[in-house]
């Protein structure tokens, strides 16, 4: 299973003796683990560097925040998976496989018919490999809107890394707070890809621009020859005319 935490709230009290500083930390970030501890200590981590922030901001020049008690007020662990280790639980709206680091995730031009999403590890884009994936991200969806034919090779970032296979149609029916979830994602996920193109458009369009500047230029060069030629022509008539041979 795959946990993660949802709507975390956690009070932070600082131990400086006389200190007031009592802070209520929300998490927005979307944290994710193996385990229910993992994701708390995760999310710790994260409440601890929010709450050294807030702290310096307010008694920053006084003391620093000293062994901060940190204790979750609200929040609920969401289970994400099924067991990664066995298929037992796969059902027909979520399949989980796992993978070694180079491995093909997706294939470019496969049929498309699942969203994927990343349990553990990470995946990234195979020609743009600055474009990665991580815990809780999603990819693949554009396919499944655009064109039905993945649009990209997806390859595993690590070994292990384990990807959720979601079928929308099943899981809507089954879950459809999560398909709705994955859905949004997956939104988010076509504006980047989007996002992307618009750029590469906007690159080709500045190098067609330089082109056709350099055809004008061009152009404008052999008008100008041709108006000299033209010139030429007449001055040797006239040189003709005046120097007749005949
Ligand atoms: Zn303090």
């Amino acid at each position: 299973m795959a946990y993660k935490l949802k709507k975390g709230i956690f009070k932070v009290a600082c131990k400086h003796p006389g200190c007031p500083f009592d802070a209520e930390i929300e998490i927005t970030q979307n944290i994710m683990g193996m385990t229910e501890e993992d994701v708390e200590i995760e999310a710790k981590k994260i409440v601890k560097d929010m709450a050294l922030i807030k702290h310096d901001a307010m008694f920053g020049t006084k003391h620093s925040l000293s062994s901060p008690t940190i204790r979750k007020t609200s929040g609920i662990f969401e289970a994400v998976g099924a067991k990664t280790t066995s298929l037992i639980n796969q059902s027909e709206a979520v399949k989980y496989k796992e993978y070694k680091k180079g491995d093909k995730i997706l294939k470019k031009g496969d049929i498309a018919t699942t969203i994927c999403e990343v349990v553990k590890g990470s995946a990234f884009v195979d020609k743009n490999k600055a474009h990665t994936y991580n815990v809780g991200d999603t990819f693949g969806a554009a396919a499944l809107l655009i064109n039905q034919t993945r649009t990209a090779d997806i390859i595993c970032g690590e070994d292990g890394t384990t990807i959720a296979f979601y079928n929308l149609k099943e899981l809507s029916k089954k879950d459809p707070r999560k398909a709705k979830e994955l859905y949004t994602e997956a939104m988010e996920d076509i504006f980047d890809v989007i996002s992307e193109m618009e750029s590469v458009i906007d690159n080709l369009e500045k190098e067609l621009e330089k082109e056709n500047m350099v055809s004008e230029n061009r152009k404008e060069r052999i008008s100008a020859l041709e108006r000299e030629l033209l010139e030429s022509n007449k001055k040797i008539s006239e040189f003709e005319g005046k120097h007749s041979f005949k």
